[in-house]
């Protein structure tokens, strides 16, 4: 059985004044509460290492955006996995569709991020997801496979373990038109299979897949009933602490 994980990323949102505020506030909001699901939150990189100090001894996890594949070295304007650990990272998103779209990721070097990444010691947040017009034409399951076999290429169920897949309709991030939870977890199903086909079905079981796009307080608890949906990544509703503690209190509050 997969784990519950809901994470934030912030993209490029968010001084490192306002950082610590709201990871302290985020902090206290969760105090004591029982039966909440792993949370990670996904600062930029200038907010890492503040925010870092102020979740210690905490549940909430750190995250990074994104990472260079090299551990060091002449690449201008890179932050390397070895940097992200020293700064409180315990995890990096890789392939974000923003990253895939405007800074041109393709599936060849996310794949060597994950290898860089896992080498490091961090738990990548794999995202994949297809568009608009690849949704029209019904290749998503042609997209997707292409980028779960290009992505996760010689990777084997040792490093999987260690991956969270992030599926996310590019189409409905930041979009405010989230997929239905039919559509999700129709998406959902077919990744695990594929991870059970080229894997093992104990590892499919395993892994944890959360669904991007859109979410928010009043969407989660629904797309969290779906048997495939194992947590979410949210964009635009976690820059907001209210927001963000109502969809990881997403059991108690039900959409209120
Ligand atoms: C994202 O950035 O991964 C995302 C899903 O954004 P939003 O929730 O704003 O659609």
């Amino acid at each position: 059985m997969a784990r519950t994980v809901i994470a934030g990323n912030w993209k490029m949102n968010k001084t490192i004044g306002e950082a610590v505020a709201f990871a302290a506030a985020l902090r206290k909001a969760l105090a004591d509460k029982p039966d909440l699901p792993e949370i990670v939150i996904a600062p930029p990189f200038t907010a890492l290492h503040a925010v870092s100090a102020v979740i210690s001894g905490s549940a909430i996890c750190l995250a990074a955006q994104n990472m260079h594949e090299a551990e060091k070295g002449a690449f201008t304007g890179e932050i390397s996995g070895v940097m992200l650990r020293e700064a409180g990272c315990s995890s990096v998103i890789i392939g974000h569709s923003e990253r895939r779209t405007f800074f041109g990721e393709k599936n060849q070097s996310i794949n060597k991020k994950l290898f860089a990444a896992l080498r490091t010691g961090l738990n990548p947040i794999f995202c994949i997801g297809e568009t608009l017009q690849e949704r029209e034409e019904n290749r998503m399951e042609e997209v997707i496979g292409a980028q779960l076999k290009e992505g996760l290429n010689n990777l084997d169920d040792s490093d999987i373990r260690r991956i969270l897949i992030a599926y996310e309709p590019v189409w409905a991030i930041g979009t405010g038109k989230t997929a239905t939870p039919a559509q999700a977890q129709e998406m959902h199903r077919f990744i695990r299979n594929w991870i059970a086909g080229g894997h093992s079905k104990e590892l499919s079981e395993e892994t944890v897949i959360l669904y991007g796009g859109s979410v928010t307080p009043q969407n989660i608890a629904l797309l969290m009933s779906q048997p495939d949906i194992n947590g979410a990544l949210v964009g635009g509703a976690s820059l907001d602490v209210e927001s963000f503690v109502r969809i990881v209190e997403y059991k108690s509050t039900q959409g209120v």
